[in-house]
């Protein structure tokens, strides 16, 4: 089969598997999606459908719009609880309401914003030292003393992705004080490296993204974490370069051998990352092809010396079961979450295993 486009595919399967082997991992405590950013950019309404019918009831989305969207794509037929993690900002709470969304109240200001509106604060963020959105310590006791009534309490770690860190014991302990104040609210501490810390911070639901699109706990390939994104570009041209020819922008990369060059339509507006140069690789039919010179907007040169099946039209793997989102992320100095987010931009996504519209 020959393609002239870059293929996005999407194995809602396993995500499917992903989400078992958290629930697996979570025992007692829920398993709530994290789907804001488009899910990681891999499409929340495929992947918001498919874990509604594999049980999922609670999703959170960082943005109003994202929540707003998520109601609507999900539908009537699918009321799932979707937490805004940006909370009750100016002039949210209308439209919060209208959506039937639950704000996560991250400041007594938040909280004065969704009372104003007629409403009880629901969900609190309760800041343990990231110092990020959240009560602090001072305010979540203020609060506790006039209205202890809250259904959850969440915080969020900052180093949860080192299992040997101490502030993630720290934490722990500060949360397991803050809210002891709020004594009928559940609790959540935990998103996907979290989990991994062990029972201890499951508390009663963990947030869980990135495990869910592919990424392994601690920022590494994990035989528990099934890939989920291929994204393969199609080879336009094949060249051989002689030693001494250069390639590519700023004449970045020089051969010093003879050697065959793949030009792959893919570059860093399709989400090849230009830092990617000179640590990636590809991979042709599981061969590994070194990306050589810089990364251009359209474009990504391989090296394929060596791999019979490098022709005009044959793809290029660069992110999936031969390139785990993990090291490709590393190889461009990022995380697996900065690499799925920059995906997509031009190129239309394949869903595998998509659930049927509006299955229950
Ligand atoms: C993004 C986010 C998560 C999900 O984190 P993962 O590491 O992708 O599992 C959970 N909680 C909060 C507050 C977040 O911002």
């Amino acid at each position: 089969m020959s393609a002239d486009a870059c293929r996005l595919t999407v194995d809602l399967d396993a995500l499917a598997a992903n989400h078992a082997a958290l629930k697996l991992e979570a025992g007692a405590a829920e398993v709530a999606p994290v789907v804001k950013a488009d899910a990681y950019g891999l499409g929340a309404e495929a992947v918001s459908g498919r874990l509604w019918a594999e049980g999922a009831r609670r999703f959170f989305v960082a943005r109003l719009v994202e929540g707003e969207r998520l109601r609507r794509q999900l539908g009537a037929a699918r009321p799932a609880v979707i937490y805004v993690l940006d909370g009750c900002t100016e002039g949210a709470a209308a439209r919060l309401l209208a959506a039937d969304l639950i704000p996560v109240l991250n400041s007594a200001e938040q909280i004065g914003c969704w009372q104003a509106a007629g409403q009880r604060p629901s969900t609190l963020m309760l800041d343990t030292g990231l110092h990020r959105l959240g009560l602090n310590p001072e305010e979540a006791a203020a609060f506790a003393a006039s209205a202890p009534a809250v259904d959850l309490v969440m915080s969020h770690l900052a180093c949860a992705d080192q299992p040997n860190h101490p502030m993630n014991r720290q934490q722990r302990d500060r949360f397991l004080a803050l809210a002891a104040l709020y004594p009928t609210a559940k609790r959540s501490l935990a998103a996907s490296d979290g989990l991994f810390l062990g029972q201890g911070f499951a508390f009663d639901m963990v947030r869980t993204g990135i495990c869910l699109y592919g990424g392994g706990p601690e920022g590494r390939p994990d035989p528990r974490i099934r890939p989920v994104v291929t994204f393969e570009a199609p080879i336009l041209q094949v060249r051989t370069l002689q030693p001494g020819d250069v390639a590519g922008y700023g004449a970045a990369f020089t051969a010093e051998r003879e050697m065959q060059v793949a030009v792959a339509a893919a570059g860093y507006a399709d989400g090849v990352l230009r830092a990617a140069f000179p640590r990636a690789y590809g991979s042709v039919a599981g061969r590994p092809a070194p990306v050589i010179g810089r990364i251009s907007m359209d474009l990504t040169l391989f090296d394929v010396t060596g791999c019979p099946d490098a022709h005009p039209g044959a793809m290029i793997e660069i992110i999936g079961p031969n390139a785990p989102i993990d090291r490709v992320a590393h190889e461009a100095g990022t995380i697996a979450y900065e690499l799925l987010t920059r995906l997509g931009a031009r190129t239309p996504r394949t869903y595998l295993g998509l659930a049927p519209a509006g299955a229950a």
